[in-house]
């Protein structure tokens, strides 16, 4: 029996296949390190776990509403106004199960068939095929390395048709961890503001900043911009809480509102105790976040100069989120054994299974010729890492 023809359109995530292969390797006992993932090695935040095991000694175990508790919106409500200078109200707040599905509703509320989304590349594996499963096209702005993987105003320009209905913004971004400033923002906000289509606006990564870099939500750049912008954001990041399962989104009230209606007949609401748990964290949380991005700081520093140190590969410093993400072209077209390396998705296969380290091939985020590294792990694993890499890539004549 044949299952519905949309699912042709879309693959598995491909981080979580690279991840599951590794895993694979560990389970037959061979010594992989994993520096392929995106999720804080960190505990969740301890405010977070401790309003979680109240939550559900106190009974907290029913369903909530299915846009999100009360208490929830609220400190969203004043997570934006203290922290982005941006003014909701609740009935322009909702909360879903992880920023990945608030991402998911947001695409099935506002795109479908004939609809093209455009997605500056390198990309988050999800956008493309959430646009797809929408039924709409995404249409790729390819970034340069040479312009801080930041698309210009020439770049935009070029990608907007008659038929745009939206466009996804990363800042800080995974996979490059460049980042918008309000001055790179205001260079595109003159076609942004005038063009008819939505801005959605993916800021999942805006406490990962290093060398005294600020965050700006282009929704704060102006009320036209704020009118037309779905701000999306979540705290299995900042708050380690990859599994609480917590994502949550500001915008236009029928934007939400439609949102909440796709949620109500689809997940119902998000678990009552994570959310509790997420309201601590967002109300509570500072001190840990700090703590976690200085760490992170200092392991971005150990890795971009490790990187550096070795031939073939190029490393440009990353202002945000914790990945680097290399230039591996030096290390192309060589070879070791039974492997030749033509792409970064050879060079990733033949780093997982000849120099045990897992890292997530270019191409996964529409970037050929680069490896996605994540340094969200502790510093041990991160210069094992970098030494199997060095070891893997002396290989390679
Ligand atoms: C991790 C991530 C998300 C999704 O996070 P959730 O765990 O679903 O909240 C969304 N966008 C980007 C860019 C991410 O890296």
């Amino acid at each position: 029996m044949k299952l519905a023809s949309r699912l042709e359109k879309i693959k598995p995530s491909p981080t979580m296949v690279v991840d599951a292969k590794a895993k694979h390797l560990i389970s037959q006992g061979v010594d992989i390190t994993l520096l392929g993932l995106g999720e804080p090695d960190f505990g969740s935040a301890q405010v977070a776990c401790d309003a979680g095991v109240e939550a559900i000694r106190t009974g907290l175990t029913k369903y909530t509403p299915p846009s999100g508790t009360d208490e929830l919106k609220t400190a969203i409500v004043e997570k934006f106004k203290q922290e982005n200078g941006l003014d909701y109200i609740k009935q322009e707040i909702i909360v879903s199960c992880g920023a990945k599905h608030t991402l998911y509703n947001i695409s099935q509320v506002l795109f479908e068939e004939g609809d093209e989304v455009i997605v500056p590349a390198p990309y988050w594996v999800s956008y493309p095929d959430q646009i797809l499963l929408a039924g709409a096209q995404p249409v790729f702005i390819e970034t340069q390395e040479d312009d801080g993987f930041l698309m210009t105003p020439e770049n935009l320009k070029k990608a907007i048709t008659p038929r745009t209905k939206g466009i996804i913004l990363n800042s800080p971004s995974n996979p490059t961890g460049a980042i918008y400033t309000r001055k790179h923002y205001e260079a595109l906000a003159e076609l942004l503001r005038s063009a008819p289509f939505w801005i959605i606006s993916d800021e999942i990564y805006e406490k990962f900043l290093y060398d005294g870099a600020g965050h700006t939500s282009i929704a704060a750049l102006d009320p036209a911009l704020k009118e037309k912008t779905i701000v999306v954001n979540g705290v299995s990041k900042a708050y380690s809480m990859t599994g609480w399962r917590i994502g949550y989104a500001a915008g236009p009230k029928e934007i939400i509102q439609a949102m909440g209606m796709v949620q109500s007949q689809s997940t119902s609401n998000p678990s009552s105790i994570s959310q509790k748990a997420a309201a601590a964290a967002l109300k509570h949380g500072h001190p840990f976040v700090e703590g976690m991005v200085k760490e992170f700081e200092e392991r971005r520093n150990l890795m971009v100069k490790g990187l550096n140190g070795i031939k073939g590969i190029h490393c440009p410093t990353p202002p945000g989120s914790f990945y680097v993400f290399p230039n591996v072209k030096g290390a192309l077209g060589k070879k070791y054994a039974q492997w030749t390396i033509h792409s970064s998705l050879d060079l990733a296969s033949f780093l997982l299974e000849e120099g045990g380290v897992a890292t997530i091939p270019g191409e996964a985020f529409g970037a050929p010729g680069y490896l996605r590294i994540s340094y969200a792990s502790p510093r041990e694993a991160l210069i094992k890492g970098l030494q199997k890499i060095e070891t893997a890539l002396l290989k390679l004549t």
